[in-house]
């Protein structure tokens, strides 16, 4: 694929992209490229409907600059009176400038989160020319010479293509984190789902960002196998995994909203959804098949049956397999309020169900909805539509 810029483009604004990993909730947001410049997984309901394209250099230099402004901005005036509006934006006191409305207020949630960390949108900045991505960097450690993170998204196809130097100019830079949708490490779940990258290209791709010195954090989508391909996704995922090492395993599990390309699948019986139970036994395979790896396995999205499926291999392997372990002895009635109480909010971890109050609450959904072990995850679906 040849990616042009447009350089005719003109400047509108501070902008950022829909969407961020949830571990980078207080980062600030700087738009590099628009949408993905792959497009389609079949799984993905992201950016359906869209086109991308590189943001001139330039303007991601103008956003940065407007925040750098919206900063100085809000930390004079609450030095000045003690708060900060974040309704009303004031004028830039030098020049006069109004502020960019957007970066003000990116500029105000950043400094409540610490301004710790930048995230670079969207779902591939590695696809931009290195050059203009260290410039870019540079730029924001000038701006802000205080950030200890910089992370990005990237596709492992568009790694394993630039060179070790390269990578290495980005490390240098500034760029320290690098979040790649793994997804799977089947090749044959990886042809069906359209991923467009085997497991050999992941596994390459994950070891140049260990080679240049930048965190990495893979992610992991329990169930995207189906039933048919449940067990050779757990296996193939964690020989994958084992053989990269990674800083993160974080995992997200699969939900089939209708607007992705999976769905005509599922609705016409191709692609049959693993069961919760199925799901919580391909975990359990998925890490006890985890050997010989020292990252963190995370869990921090809604998803997710368990959210206290945490901790660093190898100590913690026994501890996780324990909480899986648990919920698979459990009777079918306790494993359907669990469900339930878990995509209600009212449960994140098995132990929530000692508390009487938030069990009576799962108990009460389940009689007032008709949810029984028989109906469980027809309506689980439904509910988890509203996550994605
Ligand atoms: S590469 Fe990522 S963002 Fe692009 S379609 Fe696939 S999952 Fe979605």
């Amino acid at each position: 694929m040849t990616l042009k810029k447009n350089t005719t483009e003109k400047y509108q604004g501070f902008e950022q992209g829909p969407i961020r990993p949830p571990s980078e909730a207080h980062s600030l947001l700087v738009r590099v490229t628009r949408n993905c410049p792959w497009n389609r997984c079949t799984f993905c309901p992201v950016y359906k409907d869209t086109r991308f394209s590189i943001r001139p250099k330039d303007h991601v230099i103008k956003d940065i600059d407007s925040v750098y402004r919206g900063v100085e901005v809000i930390q004079k005036t609450a030095r000045e009176k003690g708060n900060v509006s974040p309704t009303e934006i004031p004028i830039a006191a030098e020049n006069g400038d109004s502020l960019d409305p957007g970066a003000y207020s990116a500029a105000l949630s950043w400094i409540r989160g610490g301004m710790r960390s930048v995230f670079i949108q969207d779902a591939n900045s590695l696809i931009i020319k290195p050059g203009d991505l260290v410039e870019i960097l540079v730029h924001l450690k000038t701006r802000f010479p205080w950030i200890e993170r910089i992370t990005s998204y990237a596709r492992s196809h568009t790694i394993a293509r630039i060179s070790d130097v390269n990578l290495k100019a980005i490390r240098n830079a500034g760029l320290n984190r690098i979040h790649i949708g793994l997804e799977s490490g089947s090749d044959t779940v990886l042809k069906m789902t359209r991923k467009g990258v085997n497991k050999e290209t992941h596994i390459k791709a994950g070891l140049k960002v260990k080679r240049a010195g930048m965190e990495l954090s893979e992610y992991v989508m329990p169930g995207l196998g189906g039933k048919a391909h449940s067990k050779e996704h757990a296996l193939e995922t964690a020989d994958a995994l084992n053989r990269i090492d990674p800083d993160f395993i974080r995992l997200r599990t699969l939900a089939i909203p209708n607007s992705v390309t999976l769905y005509d699948d599922f609705e016409t019986g191709r692609f049959e959804k693993c069961t919760d139970l199925m799901m919580a036994e391909e975990i359990l395979l998925f890490i006890e098949s985890l050997n010989g790896i020292t990252g963190m396995l995370k869990s921090d999205h809604i998803l997710n049956l368990f959210q206290n499926l945490e901790g660093r291999f190898p100590e913690d392997k026994k501890k996780m397999l324990d909480i899986v372990r648990r919920f698979l002895a459990m009777t079918p009635d306790r494993q359907c309020v669990y469900q339930v109480g878990r995509r209600f909010g009212y449960f994140s971890r098995l132990g929530d169900m000692d508390n009487p109050r938030r069990l009576e609450r799962a108990e009460k959904a389940c009689r007032q909805f008709g949810i029984t072990p028989e109906n469980v995850d027809e309506v689980i679906d439904e509910l988890m539509k509203r996550f994605i």
